[in-house]
């Protein structure tokens, strides 16, 4: 145990060494190695092989009148924070990354950090929820948005404004039709206009995919989905190629808006970074081999997953996505929106719910959630595969197929 002098004021403890940091990813292991054990952290007191969650909002100052240990207040920084953050910085490749209390406020940190009067580039097929802020709200501070299809290379560059135009946002593969952003050409329009590109990465995930490593400059997660894996945390994450003047910027964002993550949440999230290259790879392959069954079912018009050499974007997901091609997919339901909306309500193992990444399987008829102006058909179900059986996931969904359209007829 910690001895505490007994009056902490007047003598204060002597300074002890700094707890063990983690180990960088210069000693050769591998991201899932490294994960896996949380980047080597133990904490030296106990020795425990893991590190306490560190609660304290407030930090003595040093007789000298300065912060030695560099913490100062809970609102700007938190240790437990820090570690978190350094395992997502490494899979990302990333000079740095921050932690934020959801993805959307990660993903909003980013827009409030330019200045008013800034053009940015925004995908038609996005996150809904962002897409309402950036349509609704984002013009109160004064910024320019524009919708753009952002799978057309040509169309990002005629919109290219010239020194008005600051960022692109990209989601790729976009929610929730799955199309790609080409972000290798992307970035290069961005650069040569003196504008940024920042990446939602979040279906994608880290496992496949190192936005940074193909030019971008921001990469963002919510870090609710796959990142945590249990539906029991909502976070956002924003990693960085620079640590730059625009970074500081959202980095004070987060501070005086109080946006930063908090270390229960943050030590929760770690548990479930731990395991997340085992997760993403399972439900990854689930998905794909739901992708191919639904491809011959009888109650399915098309199937939508940018793992099937059918979908237009397949060599660009080869290309941009290394080792799998996520866990999401969407089906477009035989007999419109009343069979989507009957298959889903037949499920018997899928979860009807929203959200997506967790271990566990999610299914949802998304034009009911996203509204009248959403780009969603409305005979798309999306799906998240999590790492059940694939046999019992499918089964399941094959009678809720049959069952809503009525098709007795037991598919392929
Ligand atoms: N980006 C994507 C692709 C999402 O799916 C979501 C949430 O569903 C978000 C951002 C927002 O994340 P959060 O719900 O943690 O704010």
């Amino acid at each position: 145990m910690a001895r505490t002098p007994k009056n902490p004021s007047q003598k204060p403890a002597p300074k002890k060494a700094p707890a063990k940091k983690a180990k960088p990813a210069a000693s050769g292991w591998s991201k899932r190695t490294l994960t896996a054990q949380a980047m080597g952290g133990i904490d030296e007191e106990t020795r425990g092989v893991v590190r306490p969650i560190h609660v304290a909002t407030t930090f003595i100052r040093d007789p000298d009148n300065t912060y030695s240990s560099g913490f100062i207040y809970g609102r700007p920084d938190n240790e437990t924070v820090r570690e978190t953050e350094r395992v997502i910085a490494m899979w990302e490749d990333a000079k740095a990354a921050m932690l934020f209390s959801s993805g959307m406020s990660a993903a909003t940190c980013v827009f409030l950090a330019l200045k008013p009067g800034d053009h940015v580039i925004v995908p038609k097929v996005m996150y809904w929820s962002l897409r309402n802020w950036l349509k609704n709200d984002a013009s109160h501070w004064g910024l320019a948005v524009e919708f753009v299809d952002l799978t057309d290379v040509a169309a990002v560059k005629a919109a290219i404004r010239k020194g008005e135009t600051k960022l692109i946002w990209a989601e790729t593969p976009s929610n929730p039709l799955w199309s790609l952003s080409d972000l290798t050409a992307i970035a290069d329009i961005a650069h040569k206009a003196g504008a940024r590109l920042a990446v939602d990465s979040t279906c994608a995930t880290p496992v496949f995919s190192q936005p940074l490593t193909l030019g971008a400059d921001i990469v963002m997660h919510a870090a609710t989905k796959s990142m945590n894996g249990h539906s029991d945390v909502v976070a956002g994450a924003l990693a960085t190629a620079k640590d730059d003047e625009f970074w500081q910027r959202i980095a004070a964002t987060r501070k005086n808006l109080g946006a930063i993550l908090g270390p229960f949440e943050a030590f929760l999230l770690m548990r479930g970074l731990r395991t997340l290259d085992l997760r993403v790879r399972a439900a990854s392959a689930n998905a794909m081999e739901l992708a191919k069954r639904f491809t011959e079912h009888p109650s399915v018009a098309e199937v939508l997953y940018p793992g099937l050499p059918s979908h237009p974007q397949y060599a660009l997901a080869k290309k941009q996505m290394k080792g799998g091609f996520g866990h999401m997919l969407s089906i477009r339901v035989k007999g419109g929106e009343a069979s989507a909306i009957a298959t889903a309500a037949s499920v018997e193992l899928w979860k009807r719910a929203t959200s997506l990444g967790g271990v566990e399987s999610l299914v949802e008829h998304r034009a009911s959630i996203e509204g009248p102006d959403t780009p969603c058909p409305p005979d798309l179900l999306r799906l998240s595969a999590g790492i059940e059986d694939v046999d019992d996931l499918y089964a399941d969904l094959d009678q809720a197929l049959r069952r809503a359209t009525g098709r007795s007829n037991r598919a392929k």
